[in-house]
Order: structure tokens, then sequence, then C-alpha cells
């Protein structure tokens, strides 16, 4: 069968970082006309950001969608499984709470679990802290890990997790599959950026051999700089800053010690925060911080005093602006990744948001015609999963109730978007979250934080009133003991990777 004439002939990919080569090998694998090459452009010169290391779960169906292999996959790039995030100090000082991956006990007619724990503890009954009712929660804790069961009728279907990646070594890794599936990478710096003088799309690109590379489709995954989006097309940037004022990070690996715990942790410092990413060979770490109540020194200085092992590199300083761009799709470019906007990495967020332009772009896909409809639509679906995680993201600073600096005493008292504030209020009610059209973070992840971060609803949900006190205390006593008796059979961590996916020493 011939293909059309207005199917793509080329697509080019600017940049080959994370965001890069996960779109270069998606697009290798699913855009299989027979006539749309695939070409990336990248420049060693340049590099990459080089951190990006916590995911979330949607990780893991991204990977299988591509029908990479597990065990190779965490093996080729020195990986770890992640159930959730530990933060520390973030509600007040000496205070811990997890984040975990997958949902809270199991429901009754409809009634959410944590609306069962609710009750107990508004009713001064003692009932052990709402982690303890979340099999991945439970099991990081003790350090153990296995896949969830495909069984929904056991206890271990309700684990949910993520990995710790070095984030070079999963770029190499989806470039060697890439290729294989037919993509093209050229070596070089883009210099010029070719536009059409009457419509503004772009034709090709520029290299400093004099090289030039023509495309239907440009996708610009050149990292912050943006060097299509915003340096050709000039599309705009909405600035968060206001929300969310750390605008600075210094990262640093150190010596692997001990177990690898699994899951993130991120500390919470004295103006940003600190994480924690354990890899099989290293310990990723970095302090995140705001430019206007620390300086570089003292920033890197409070990262140095605090690693567990020696550090294996010298500290990198990055700068960026938290936001995003005012349009992800504009004309015939689409940014994804950095280029497109940054978040801060306190939700693992970042990478996940590639994956998901990446999808949206398959379901949106174009053809020569570049019928406006369809770029529409992405930037508003985008817009709004990024508008979604800011206000989570917002919720950790918002909800605390730290004094002990300037920095805290900014972030818990500024004002924040009408959307988180209305969120906050109907669960300060009874406890009640909703999740809206799509959202990345459902009822068990809002409910983690609020909770976590001190905001405890003034009353439960009525429709649990109809359960007399003694079922609701043995619903929770049954799901403590059974998600207990799970977790103690679990290998540890560092067992299952050593028989599923150890890597080679680095
Ligand atoms: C401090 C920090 C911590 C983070 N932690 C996490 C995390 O834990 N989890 C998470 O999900 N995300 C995290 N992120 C985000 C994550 O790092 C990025 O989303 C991811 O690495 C994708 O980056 P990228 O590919 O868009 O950009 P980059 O890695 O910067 O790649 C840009 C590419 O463009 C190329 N390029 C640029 N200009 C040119 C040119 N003129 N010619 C040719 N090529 C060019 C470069 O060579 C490079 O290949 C973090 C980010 C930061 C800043």
């Amino acid at each position: 069968m011939s293909v059309p004439e207005h199917t793509l002939d080329r697509i080019v990919i600017v940049g080959g970082g994370t965001a890069g080569w996960m779109t270069a090998a998606a697009l290798a694998r699913f855009v299989r006309n027979g006539r749309t090459r695939i070409d990336l452009v990248e420049s060693e010169d340049i590099g990459t950001v080089g951190v990006g290391e916590a995911t979330i779960p949607p990780i893991v169906a991204f990977n299988s969608l591509l029908g990479l292999d597990e065990n190779e996959f965490l093996r080729e790039t020195q990986a770890t499984y992640k159930l959730g995030i530990e933060f520390d100090g973030w509600h007040r000082e000496g205070s811990a709470y997890m984040h975990p991956f997958g949902d809270y006990g199991r429901d009754v007619d409809g009634i959410k679990f944590y609306q069962f724990w609710l009750r107990l503890k508004a009713s001064g009954e003692p009932v052990p802290p709402l982690e303890e009712f979340c099999l991945s929660a439970v099991a990081a804790r003790k350090g153990r890990f296995a896949r969830p069961s495909p069984d929904p009728r056991t206890v271990l279907h309700s684990m949910a997790y993520a990995f710790h990646f070095d984030a070079g070594l999963y770029a190499t890794y989806l470039r060697r599959h890439a290729e294989r599936w037919g993509a093209r990478r050229t070596e070089g710096k883009i210099v010029g950026v070719n536009q059409n003088g009457e419509t503004g799309f772009i034709e090709s690109v520029t290299l400093a051999s004099g090289q030039e590379i023509a495309g239907d489709l440009f996708i610009d995954c050149s990292g912050f700089r943006g060097l299509l989006i915003e340096g050709a097309l000039k599309t705009g940037y909405e600035d968060w800053t206001h929300w969310l004022p750390c605008d600075r990070a210094v990262a640093v690996p150190c010596e692997a010690t001990g177990e690898p715990i699994p899951y993130t942790r991120a500390t919470a410092r004295r103006a940003g925060w600190q994480w924690r990413i354990p890899l099989q060979h290293r310990i990723g770490n970095g302090h995140v911080y705001c430019s206007a109540h620390e300086t570089d020194e003292a920033a890197r200085d409070t990262l140095l005093a605090n690693l567990d092992g020696r550090p294996t590199a010298e500290p990198r300083l990055l700068r960026f602006t938290t936001g995003r761009r005012e349009k992800f799709w504009n004309r015939n470019c689409v940014a994804i990744g950095l280029s497109g906007g940054f978040m801060e990495p306190l939700e693992s967020t970042s990478i996940h948001l590639i994956q998901a332009g990446i999808s949206k772009l398959l379901a949106l896909f174009p053809d020569k015609g570049f019928n406006p409809v369809e770029a529409d639509e992405y930037n508003r679906l985008t817009i709004m999963q990024f508008e979604q995680i800011r206000d989570f993201l917002i919720l950790h600073y918002k909800a605390t109730e730290r004094t002990d600096s300037d920095f805290w005493n900014h972030v818990r008292t500024m004002s924040i978007p009408d959307s988180l504030e209305r969120k906050i209020e109907l669960f300060r009610s009874k406890g009640r979250i909703f999740r809206f059209e799509d959202e990345l973070f459902g009822e068990a992840n809002w409910v983690s934080v609020l909770l976590g971060q001190g905001i405890f609803p003034s009353a439960w949900d009525p429709i649990l009133d109809s359960l007399p006190q003694d079922q609701v205390r043995r619903q929770a006593s049954v799901v403590h003991t059974a998600l207990h008796q799970t977790a103690e059979q679990l290998p540890t961590h560092r067992e299952f990777i050593a028989r599923a996916c150890a890597a080679e020493p680095a």
C-alpha cells in the first residue's frame, strides 16, 4: 500500500538528552509507515543536563510499551526500585512522612479506606500512621521489594513502583534501541534555524559544519535553552517563581554505602531541600535552593556536609526558572523536556512530563497540513497537566509549620493559586479529594502530602456513619495485618536486584 502524500517525510529531533532519546525511541518504534524518517541532532560539546534520576510509576508502562526488557533496562542503567518519597522536615523540623506509590487499604462499598483511618484518628483511637496501610510504604520502610502480583485478589497486587536510574546510561540505552528501530543520529552543533518567511514554520536547521537538516516536524529537546521553541519561534514563558521560588540546584554523586533503600529521600533545608537517590553503583545527591535566601557557597557546603559517602565528582551548579512555555506546540515545533518548562524535582515529574508529551504527540500526530486544532488540543492538555503538578508542588511549601528561616516564612505565608486553595479547603472540611481530567496525582497522592504536611480534616465523610465503629476498627486491623505479613515475606531490595537485575560494577 502506498503511503499518502500528506504523511510527514521527516521529523527532526533537536537534542539527545533524556527527552531527545525517549522521543526518538518512541517515534522510531511507533511511526512505522515506511515514509517518515526520524533524525536526531545532538552536540557532545554542549552535553546534557546530567541530572534527572528519580521517576514515578508510569515510566514502567513507557518502557513496557517500547518493548524493553525491564531486567535488562535495570542492569544497563544501574537502576534500583523506588516505592515512594520520604519527606523529612517538611511539616516541621524533625518530622518525616512517606508519600508512597499505590493506594491505601481496601475501599469498602465505594468508601475510600483513608476515610476509615480519618474516623479512627478523629475518634481518638490508637491507630498507626496512615503510611502503614499502604503496601509500598510498608515494604519501603522494611527495605523489601517484589513486583506487584497481576492477581487483583492478592495483597501484592497493590504494590506500585518506579525506578531510580543513571540518566546518562538511560539515554545511551534508549539510543541503542532507537537506532535499531531506524532513528538516525547526527553529531553537531546547531548554529542556525531557518524559517519560512510567510508562515514562520521551521524548514531546516544549520550545523556548525555547514550541513543543513530539513524537516516537516521539529521536536525541540534542546533543554533549558529552548533553541527552536524560544530561540527561533519566540513563544514566551510563564514564570512561576513567585509560587515555587527555588531557582538553583547543586548536584553531586557520592559513593554508595550500605543497602540501597527503595525510596527517594527529600530533606528540607534552610532555603530549599536536598535529594538523595540511591542507585546500584552510587548515590545521586542534590540541593535545590532559592538564590534570594542562600548563597551558592552555602548551598554547596550544606550538600557536601550531608552526604552518606565520599563525593565521586565535583559539585555542579544548575540554574533554572520554574514555569512553562506559553505554548508547547507552536507551528511545526513541539517542545518536549526542559525546553517546554521546568518544575523542581520534588515529586520526580519531569521525566514523566516527557513521556506524557510523547504520548499526546502520538495521539494527535500531525500530517503535512498541520491542522491547528491538533496543536491547540495538545497545548490545552499539556498546560492543564503542568498546572495540576504545579499546585501539588506548591502544597509541599505552603502547608508547612516551619518558622526557622526567611525562606520558610515566605512560602508559608505566600498566596497560592485559587485551584489549590479550593482543593485544600475541600480536604479540610471532610477529607475529600477529586481528580480532574486525567490528573497525574490522584486521591492517595494528595492525601499523603496533605496529611503529611499537617492538614487534618475537621470531620470524616458522613457517608461512613452508616458503618458501626467496630467494623471500621476491624477493617483497619485486617488491612494492617495483611500488609505487614505480605511485606515480611518479600525479598530485601538488595536480594531482589541481585537475583533479577544486578549491574556490572561501574
Ligand atoms: C536539578 C535538577 C534535578 C532533576 N531531577 C529530576 C528527577 O529526579 N526526576 C525527573 O523526572 N526529572 C528531573 N529533572 C529533569 C530532568 O533532568 C530532565 O527532564 C531530563 O534530563 C530531560 O532533559 P532534556 O533532555 O530536556 O535536556 P538536556 O539533558 O539538557 O539535553 C539537551 C540536549 O540538547 C542538545 N543541544 C542543545 N543545544 C544544541 C545545539 N545548539 N546543537 C545541538 N544540540 C544541542 C544537547 O547537546 C543535549 O543533547 C531534574 C532537573 C534538574 C535541573
